[in-house]
C-alpha cells in the first residue's frame, strides 16, 4: 500500500529523504538524535602479562573506527546533491587521527609503561591532544580539539562494545536517528514511547530491521542523506512502507500524513477481527501461524494476535545491554513465565544466537575479533566451544519444559556431528537435573535445528534423522546462499529471498522433511510476507512463524486461497531462473494462475 503524495507537494518547502523502508507504518514527531558520546570510561590497571593482548585490543578498536568511518563516508559521497562535500572531508580528517601515530605511540606507552586499560589510555591521550589543539593561536586549528574528541569517543565507544541506554531521555513519540541502530539499541526500545527511527547504515534483513517489525516501529535505515542534516527537535514523518522520510514538514504534509495514519490504523482493526478466526485455505487446509518473539516478556504482542505458539524465541536479546551473563535462576524465570503466559500454546526456545551484528557486552572478548564475523564464532558453534553458557542455558529451558509444552531449536546448524552433540548434552544437563531433585517431564524437550546455512539444506535428509524439527531461517539461508551480508546497506538491491537457488533450497528441504515425516516450519522474514504465502503453501509449508506485526495479515491471505492454485503457481514459480520475472509473478499475484481441477491433474 503506497502512499499517494498531496497534489501540491511540489510547492512546499518539505525535504524528502529516502531510504530503505524496513518497518511499515507512519510516524510523526521530533527528531532525537541519539547521542553516542556520553559512556562512562572505565579505568583500571591490567596485569603485566597483559599489556600485548591489551595493544591488540587497541588496534582492532582502530580498525573498526577506520571501517566505521569509511562506511559512512561512502555514504555521504553517494548523496546526489554533493551537500555533504563538507562532511566527507571531515570523515577523512577523522580517519587520519584515529590513526596518527602521536595516538598510536602514546596509547600504546601508556598500556606498556603503566600498564593501564586501553580505553582510559585512549581517553588520556585524546584528552591531552584535545588540549594541545585548543591551546593553538590559529583560530582554525583551535576549533579542531572538538573533532579530535568526537574521534575519541567513537573510538572509546568501539573498544568498550557497550550499550547503555543512550535514548531514555528522548521525549514521548519521538523519531530516533543516528549513524548506527545496533540490535542492542533497539531491545531497549519501548514502542509505547518511541514513535520509529532512522539510521544512515543497516540493511532491510539486519536485526535491527526484524526488530522494529517486531516493534511495530515504523523505521527506515540506510538513510545517506541524514548526515549532518537533521538536529534533535526537528519535525520528521517516516513512511516505513514507502521508505521515505519528509523532513520540517509543512502543514499541508503533515494534515496528509495524519490522515494516511489513521487510515492505517483503521486497516489495523479490521485486521484484528481476523484474531480468532483459524487460519485455513478455502479448501479446507489447516494452516499453523506462530510468533517470533525477541524477549520473553512479549507474550502478550503472540496472543494479542492469536498466535497458535511461539515458533522461534530469540534468546540473545536477553543477554544483551548487561555487564554479565544471566544466571540459570534468571534465564529459567523468564522463560517459565513466557511457558505459562502461553496457556499449553507450544513455545520454541532457540539456543543463543550471539555473535555476528548480534553482539551482547556480557561476552566480553569471548567472541573474539573475527575477520568475518558472519562466518566466524557465533550460534551454536559458540554454544559448543563454550559448553558451560550452552549447559547453562538447556538447564534453565528443561526446568522451564516443566510448565508448558516447550521445543528446542539450534541456531546454525551446519552438520549432523553437531545437532548429536547437543542432543548428548541435553541428556547429560537432564540428568543432572534429576539429581538435583528436579522435577522434569518424562521424555526431553521436541530438538530441531534451523536450515539457514546452504549445507544444512543440502544435508537435510541425513538431519531429519537426528533432528525432531526443522525450522527454516530464510534470512541468514539468503545471506548464505547469494554471500550477501544481510545488514550491509551497499548490498540490500542485491539482498533477496526469491533468488530461485534460495526458493530451490527451501523446496528441497521442505520435501525433505516430508518424506522423513519431520515437522517444518519457516521462521525466517520470508515466512511474513503475505506475498510469499501462496509459494510457501504450495512448496508444501505448513507452519509459518513470523513477527506478531504480520500474522493477521498472513491469516487473512491463507483464507484467500486455494490450495490447488497455490501448488501451480508454486511450480510456475521455480520453473524460473531470474529474480524479476520471480518478482513479477509474486506481483501479479495467484489470479494469474488457473488452476487444473484435482481430478484433472490426477489423470495425467
Ligand atoms: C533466520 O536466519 O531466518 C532467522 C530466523 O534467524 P535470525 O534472523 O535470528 O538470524
Ligand atoms: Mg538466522
Amino acid at each position: 500500500m503506497k502512499n499517494e503524495k498531496p497534489k501540491n507537494l511540489k510547492q512546499e518547502p518539505d525535504l524528502i529523504l529516502r531510504g530503505i523502508g524496513v518497518s511499515s507504518g507512519i510516524a510523526i514527531g521530533p527528531v532525537f538524535v541519539i547521542d553516542q558520546h556520553g559512556v562512562p570510561i572505565p579505568e583500571y590497571e591490567i596485569p603485566a602479562a597483559q599489556t600485548e593482548k591489551e595493544i591488540k585490543r587497541f588496534h582492532n578498536g582502530i580498525s573498526k573506527t577506520q571501517k566505521q568511518l569509511s562506511q559512512i563516508k561512502r555514504k555521504a559521497d553517494a548523496t546526489p546533491s554533493g551537500i555533504n562535500e563538507d562532511v566527507g572531508l571531515l570523515l577523512d580528517a577523522y580517519r587520519g587521527m584515529v590513526s596518527s601515530s602521536r595516538l598510536i605511540r602514546g596509547v600504546e606507552k601508556l598500556i606498556a609503561d603503566s600498564h593501564l586499560n586501553v580505553e582510559a589510555a585512549v581517553n588520556r591521550e585524546i584528552l591531552g591532544m584535545a588540549d594541545s589543539f585548543a591551546a593553538m593561536d590559529d583560530d582554525y586549528l583551535a576549533s579542531r580539539a572538538d573533532d579530535v574528541r568526537e574521534v575519541g569517543s567513537r573510538l572509546i565507544r568501539n573498544l568498550l562494545r557497550q550499550h547503555y541506554n543512550p535514548f531514555a531521555d528522548a521525549p514521548a513519540r519521538s523519531i530516533l536517528l543516528a549513524e548506527e541502530i545496533t540490535p542492542a539499541d533497539t531491545a531497549l526500545m519501548d514502542p509505547e514511547r518511541i514513535g520509529g527511527f532512522v539510521a544512515v547504515l543497516g540493511g532491510a534483513e539486519g536485526h535491527a530491521a526484524i526488530m522494529a517489525r517486531a516493534l511495530g516501529l515504523p523505521a527506515i535505515l540506510g538513510v545517506a542523506a541524514l548526515v549532518g542534516s537533521v538536529t534533535s527537535g526537528d519535525m520528521m514523518i517516516v513512511d516505513g512502507e514507502a521508505g521515505e522520510i519528509v523532513l520540517r514538514p509543512s502543514d499541508k504534509t503533515l494534515q496528509h500524513y495524519k490522515q494516511e495514519a489513521q487510515k492505517q490504523a483503521r486497516e489495523n482493526r479490521k485486521l484484528k477481527l481476523l484474531r480468532d478466526e483459524p487460519a485455513v485455505t478455502t479448501d479446507a487446509t489447516e494452516v499453523r501461524l506462530e510468533v517470533n518473539l525477541e524477549l520473553p516478556r512479549e507474550s502478550a504482542s503472540a496472543l494479542d494476535v492469536g498466535a497458535q505458539g511461539v515458533g522461534l524465541l530469540r534468546t540473545e536479546f536477553s543477554f544483551m545491554n548487561r555487564p554479565q551473563l544471566p544466571s540459570e535462576e534468571e534465564q529459567f524465570e523468564s522463560l517459565r513465565d513466557l511457558v505459562k503466559k502461553m496457556k499449553g500454546r507450544p513455545v520454541t526456545i532457540r539456543t543463543l544466537d550471539v555473535g555476528g551484528e548480534k553482539l551482547a557486552t556480557a561476552f566480553g572478548d569471548m567472541l573474539g575479533v573475527s575477520p568475518n564475523p558472519a562466518l566466524g564464532l557465533r550460534a551454536i558453534r559458540l554454544g559448543l566451544k563454550e559448553t558451560k553458557i550452552l549447559d547453562t542455558q538447556l538447564s534453565a529451558i528443561l526446568r522451564a519444559s516443566a510448565y508448558g509444552p516447550v521445543r528446542i531449536l539450534v541456531p546454525m546448524v551446519s552438520s549432523v556431528t553437531q545437532m548429536k552433540q547437543v542432543r548428548a548434552r541435553l541428556v547429560q544437563v537432564e540428568k543432572k537435573l534429576l539429581k538435583r531433585g528436579i522435577k522434569l517431564p518424562p521424555a526431553l524437550p521436541p530438538l530441531g535445528a534451523m536450515i539457514e546455512i546452504p549445507g544444512a539444506a543440502l544435508s537435510s535428509d541425513a538431519l531429519s534423522k537426528v533432528c525432531d524439527f526443522f525450522a527454516i531461517g530464510s534470512n541468514d539461508l539468503t545471506q548464505y546462499t547469494l554471500a550477501i551480508d544481510r545488514g550491509d546497506e551497499q548490498v540490500a538491491d542485491l539482498y533477496n529471498p526469491y533468488h530461485p537457488a534460495v526458493l530451490r533450497l527451501i523446496q528441497f528441504v521442505i520435501a525433505a522433511a516430508w518424506r522423513a515425516n519431520v515437522p517444518v516450519s519457516a521462521c525466517g522474514e520470508l515466512a511474513g510476507q503475505p506475498r510469499a504465502t501462496a509459494l510457501l503453501l504450495g512448496l508444501g509449508l505448513r507452519s509459518f512463524s513470523m513477527s506478531p506485526s504480520r500474522l493477521l495479515q498472513v491469516k487473512q491471505e491463507i483464507r484467500r486461497l486455494s490450495l490447488d492454485s497455490c501448488v501451480a503457481f508454486a511450480e510456475k514459480i521455480l520453473a524460473q531462473s531470474e529474480e524479476a520475472a520471480i518478482c513479477k509473478l509474486l506481483d501479479e499475484g495467484i489470479s494469474s494462475i488457473q488452476p487444473q481441477s484435482s481430478s484433472a491433474r490426477r489423470k495425467k
